[in-house]
């Protein structure tokens, strides 16, 4: 069994199209979303449909909530509320509903699946500090957590009561406790532009992160068309 783990797509169609075909490649049996489906890319319709088509199973993220409390909008900066109006408008009321059946958490196996910390999710608590994904350690009854929200692709075993990030992009699940944060398939902040994804083989008991390159021109033009902040547009081509 190979389940693929994707997070924060953020409406942008291409990253998530070139992401499902090395799914397929990769024979994957299911998808697992974490969360921020919609919000600063152009495409939140073409997204949902598809990873709807895929049966992914999904849990919420702060953005998707904001589909489902309008009110809710109010609250994100001045970049992200433009996409998260023009989602809004564009999402029926299927795609609100697929949305609104999202649990703030999932847990199967050995493994609890969040948008962010999955301790407390409703917080939408970003984990990048040490001191936080130690506190998640502490209290995790699971020996596999998979998160997003930061868009910072990241491994981390818990060793010696420290978590210690890992530098490579396989690790052997095994012994130890592992935080995982899969990055982000629509817009990534760590450096590297290209969209990014989990593998878990439940088989081999391994987890890998995948990157792929896709169309972002395709992408940026529509943004630009839909007068998104131009920061939204640039920043994806610098994966920041
Ligand atoms: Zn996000």
């Amino acid at each position: 069994m190979k389940i693929a783990i994707l997070a924060d797509v953020h409406a942008n169609l291409e990253a998530l199209e070139a992401v499902l075909v090395a799914v397929e490649k990769e024979r994957a049996d299911r998808i697992l979303c974490l969360g921020d489906i919609v919000g600063y890319g152009p495409d939140p319709l073409g997204c949902i449909y598809r990873l709807k088509e895929v049966k992914a199973q999904t849990v919420l993220g702060n953005h998707d909530q904001a589909m489902v409390e309008p009110s809710y909008i109010q609250s994100f900066n001045r970049l992200a509320r433009p996409s998260l109006y023009h989602a809004r408008e564009v999402l029926g009321e299927e795609e609100i509903d697929y949305l609104s059946r999202a649990s703030l958490r999932r847990i199967e196996y050995n493994a609890v699946f969040a948008h962010a910390n999955p301790l407390k999710p409703e917080a939408w608590e970003p984990l990048h500090m040490h001191d936080k994904i130690m506190w998640c350690f502490e209290r995790l009854d699971w020996s596999l957590c998979f998160v997003g929200h930061t868009h910072e692709v990241g491994i981390y075993c818990k060793l010696h009561n420290r978590p210690l990030p890992l530098t490579s992009t396989t690790v052997a699940i095994g012994a130890h406790q592992y935080l995982i944060n899969v990055g982000s398939v629509g817009q990534p902040r760590d450096g590297d532009w290209r969209a990014s994804f989990a593998l878990w083989d439940l088989d081999r008991q391994y987890v890998e992160l995948q990157r792929v390159e896709y169309p972002i021109q395709r992408t940026q033009r529509k943004m630009v068309e839909y007068d998104f902040p131009v920061y939204l547009t640039e920043r994806l081509a610098k994966g920041e």
